[in-house]
């Protein structure tokens, strides 16, 4: 029989780190992936000898002694990952249709302030203001700045107000607050609805210091996976669970579309939680809870052109372009289908680290789960021609647009792949594609975020519906989950004593 002390589902970052976390410490997990490969959006893909990324491009506050490297450092993964600093002066860079200048954000905070100060040299009070609040909020989450606290909560002000009203209060500056908020697709955000937590945390990460993989970034699934192994944890991929059987308030195995059950004493979800609790008899789980999980509002999809470049063509650079055709970044995830792309996030690869052109280019664009939703009954490859055509003209309606950006840039394409929600949805198994899972809303706090305990008392989620979506969100949400096992003073102390 298949016995376990923990069987974990999905092995997306938080699945793998949270399995390293509690095999390291001597329990027996198991971690059942649906898919072939592990690592949820961790993965990359092969195209014409480009290695793509499928979700993680970059990480941020990942210097040495920074909080990303020493949380990698506990999961002994600072040795092993292939990264590259990004551009000190340009990891990320925001332009607009029409304004021939581009916005830099530079490595470092005294850097950050200094560049963009150099386009807006009337609004250094804004900027010293906007980024003190970044560091006041990040610098206030024990976790994220690698303390320990029994109270790890954001202080309420912070979920419940919203960054754009902050951009308001410090500038009047059209500009300067569109290209303050012009990273918006690193957490979705929506003008109405967006927190000034999420914002600073993350853009907070990012500024500290950015890196991107070389070779991609599953490194990081693969080694985790090598060290679960290493302690005695089991990880099967191709398994997929359908149904969470439940007696006497609690699971009591998790069973596989294959009809195989794996029984445990616990249980712990890396999947979003509306999936997790639709793989549990309705009727087993409070109404109040269930209707709470069910409708819970989730970030927008997004549609993804990865393009591999002919040889020596496209100069390579070293930072991310987030591309707007208006000033008014927040309008970009409510498009109206006829203006569709109204932004992109365009990501040039490289083969070697040390290569003068590009290999590929990933470029990402928000798009609504409706405009895929007639052919939701449909799975990968089965699609038929419809949807084909569909895909076919809305890569041209991009590359359209990322032309008026980059005058003639199919001259260096060798070929095009594309991604829509259906992709993702199917992919990871998250409902409608959903980009980050849910959606932190400062109108409605308390349903955008869960707590790693469920009120199934043998059941624990993880990943990025619990803490924060994004690499060191997931980190901290997966040391989190632990905890509610290990205890969190515990648990902290022993990832201390590894840097
Ligand atoms: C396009 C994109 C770009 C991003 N870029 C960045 C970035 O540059 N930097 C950054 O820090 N973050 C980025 N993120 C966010 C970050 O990648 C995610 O927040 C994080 O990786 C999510 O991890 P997770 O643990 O929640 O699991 P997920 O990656 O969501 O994995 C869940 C896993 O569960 C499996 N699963 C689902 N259902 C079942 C089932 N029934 N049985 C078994 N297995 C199942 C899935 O196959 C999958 O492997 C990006 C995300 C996206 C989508």
């Amino acid at each position: 029989m298949n016995k376990f002390d923990f069987v974990i589902i999905g092995s997306g970052l938080g699945g793998l780190q949270t399995a390293y976390i509690l095999s390291k410490e001597g329990f027996n997990v198991c971690v059942l992936e649906k898919n072939k490969k592990l690592g949820g959006v961790t993965q990359n893909f092969v195209r014409d000898g480009v290695v793509f990324d499928t979700g993680i491009h970059y990480i941020g506050s990942y210097d040495k002694g920074q909080v990303l490297h020493n949380y990698f450092k506990y999961f002994n993964l600072t040795e092993k990952l292939l990264v590259k600093k990004m551009d000190e002066n340009a990891f990320d860079v925001v332009s607009f249709d029409n304004d021939e200048n581009e916005y830099a954000y530079a490595n470092g905070y005294d850097n950050f302030r200094r560049t963009i100060i150099e386009k807006f040299p009337k609004e250094k009070l804004a900027l010293e203001k906007y980024t003190a609040i970044l560091q006041e909020i990040s610098n206030s989450l024990p976790l994220f700045n690698f303390e320990y606290s029994n109270n790890v909560s954001p202080k309420i002000e912070y979920i419940t107000h919203g960054i754009s009203d902050f951009l308001d209060s410090i500038t009047k500056n059209e500009r300067l607050k569109n290209v303050l908020a012009g990273t918006n697709m690193l957490y979705a955000g929506e003008k109405n609805k967006t927190p000034i937590y999420a914002h600073s945390v993350i853009n907070n990460s990012f500024i500290n210091s950015s890196y991107k993989f070389n070779g991609g970034s599953e490194q990081i699934a693969n080694e985790l996976a090598n060290s679960i192994k290493s302690f005695g944890g089991t990880i099967l991929t191709r398994t997929e669970v359908n149904k969470l059987e439940i007696t006497e308030r609690k699971i009591d195995f998790a069973q596989t579309t294959t009809g195989e059950k794996f029984f445990a004493d616990n249980f712990i979800s890396n999947i979003h939680p509306k999936q997790t609790f639709g793989l549990i008899s309705r009727e087993k789980v409070r109404k109040s809870y269930y209707n709470r999980v069910v409708n819970v509002e989730n970030t927008i999809s997004y549609f993804n052109l990865y393009i591999t470049l002919k040889e020596n063509s496209f100069e390579y650079k070293n930072s991310n372009y987030f591309h707007y055709k208006e000033n008014n970044v927040w309008v970009a995830s409510s498009y109206s289908i006829g203006k569709w792309p109204q932004f992109f996030m365009f990501i040039p690869t490289q083969k070697n680290a040390n290569d003068k052109y590009a290999n590929g280019v990933n470029v990402i664009t928000y798009m609504k789960f409706e405009e895929v939703q007639k052919w939701a009954d449909t799975s990968v490859n089965k699609r038929g021609d419809e949807y084909l055509a569909f895909k076919h003209k809305k890569e041209e309606q991009f590359l359209d647009a990322i032309e008026l950006k980059l005058p003639n840039f199919r001259k260096h394409i060798k070929n095009v792949y594309s991604s829509t929600p259906l992709t993702v949805r199917d992919y990871i198994g998250c409902g409608d594609g959903s980009m980050y899972g849910i959606m932190k809303n400062f109108n409605n706090p308390l349903s955008s975020y869960f707590t790693p305990k469920t009120k199934v008392p043998n059941l624990l989620l993880t990943g990025q519906n619990t803490v924060l979506h994004g690499v060191l969100g997931v980190t901290i949400g997966s040391v989190l989950t632990s905890s509610e096992v290990l205890g969190l003073e515990y648990l902290f102390n022993k990832i201390r004593n590894t840097i």
